[in-house]
C-alpha cells in the first residue's frame, strides 16, 4: 500500500541530544530549524526562506537520525520515503507516490521531508542501472515540480540524503531546489567517543569500561556501526550469563563487526 512508503507525517521525539558529534552540521542545520520555526523573522527582510537541504555522507553517518533531529527540535511533522522504494516499480507509479507524499506534507506543514538515497531517482542521464530511464525520468521531474510547486514561506522543508551527490541530476542542485549541502562524515575518534556515549547509557557496563579506548579500536565506524558495536556487546554478555558487559565483550563484538564490515565490502561492487 502507499502507507507503507513513507512515514506519515509522523510526530518525532528525536532531538540533537540523540545526534552526537557533527558539529559543524549540526551548527549548519539548526539554521533550517530556525527557518520552521520563525520564519517571519526571515522574510520580514525580503529574503527567501530555502526549500531544500542536501545531507552528503557515507551510509550509517546519521543523516537520516539528523534529519529527524530537525523535525524534533523544530516539533513538526516528518515524512520521509527512501528513493530505493522506487527501484522496479511499475511506470507512472513513482511519480504519483511522489505527488501523494508532497500532497500531505502541504496539509501538515510546517513540516521535514526526508528523501533518503535520493540518488536512487535523482541521478544524471544514463547513470542509472536499477531502474528504467523513463520511470526514473518521470520520478525525478515529479519532485523538481513539487519543490517548483511551493515556496520557502510556506513551511516544508525538503532534506535529502546521498553518499554520491556527484551522480546526482544538476537540475535538483539548482537555487530554489538543493542549493545547500551539509557534509556528514565519518566520525573521528572523539567524534566516535561521543557516540559510544549515547548508545552506552542504556547499557549495563562494568567499571572497566574505558570509552577512550572502545574509540581508538574502531578507526573508520560510522555511527551506525558503533550502535551495532554496544548491541552485540550486550549480548555477547548476556549469552555468557554475565551480569554487566565489560571490555571482553566489547572487544569481541567489535572484531565481530570488522568480520562483517570486510565482508560486506568484498561482496560490494564497485560504482561504475
Ligand atoms: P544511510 O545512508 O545508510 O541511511 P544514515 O546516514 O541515514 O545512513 P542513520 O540511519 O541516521 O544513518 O544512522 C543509523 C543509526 O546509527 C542511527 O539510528 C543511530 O542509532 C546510529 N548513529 C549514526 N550516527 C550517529 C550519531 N552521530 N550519533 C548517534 N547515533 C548515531
Amino acid at each position: 500500500s502507499k502507507a507503507q512508503l513513507f512515514e506519515k507525517g509522523t510526530k518525532v521525539n528525536i532531538t540533537f541530544n540523540d545526534v552526537a558529534g557533527l558539529d559543524e552540521a549540526k551548527v549548519e542545520i539548526m539554521e533550517i530549524v530556525d527557518f520552521l520555526k520563525n520564519p517571519k523573522k526571515y522574510t520580514a527582510l525580503g529574503g527567501k526562506i530555502p526549500k531544500g537541504a542536501l545531507l552528503v555522507g557515507p551510509p550509517g553517518t546519521g543523516k537520516t537520525l539528523l534529519a529527524k533531529a530537525v523535525a524534533g527540535e523544530a516539533q513538526v511533522p516528518f515524512f520521509s520515503m527512501s528513493g530505493s522504494d522506487f527501484v522496479e516499480m511499475f511506470v507512472g507509479v513513482g511519480a504519483s507516490r511522489v505527488r501523494d507524499l508532497f500532497k500531505q506534507a502541504r496539509e501538515k506543514a510546517p513540516c521535514i521531508v526526508f528523501i533518503d538515497e535520493i540518488d536512487a531517482i535523482g541521478r544524471a542521464r544514463g547513470k542509472n542501472m536499477m531502474m528504467s530511464n523513463d520511470e526514473r525520468e518521470n520520478t525525478l521531474n515529479q519532485m523538481l515540480v513539487e519543490m517548483d510547486g511551493f515556496s520557502g514561506e510556506s513551511g516544508i522543508i525538503v532534506l535529502a540524503a546521498t553518499n554520491r551527490p556527484d551522480v546526482l541530476d544538476a537540475a535538483l542542485l539548482r537555487p530554489g531546489r538543493f542549493d545547500r549541502q551539509i557534509s556528514i562524515d565519518i566520525p573521528d575518534v572523539k567524534g566516535r567517543e561521543k557516540i559510544f556515549e549515547v548508545h552506552l547509557a542504556p547499557i549495563k557496563k562494568s567499571k572497566n569500561l574505558d570509552i577512550h579506548k572502545l574509540a581508538l579500536q574502531t578507526p573508520g565506524f560510522a555511527g551506525a556501526d558503533i550502535a551495532n558495536v554496544c548491541n552485540e556487546a550486550a549480548l555477547i554478555a548476556a549469552r555468557n550469563g554475565k551480569n554487566e558487559v565489560d571490555m571482553q565483550d566489547f572487544n569481541d563484538a567489535i572484531d565481530r563487526i570488522i568480520g562483517g564490515l570486510e565482508k560486506k565490502n568484498k561482496i560490494i561492487s564497485p560504482e561504475e
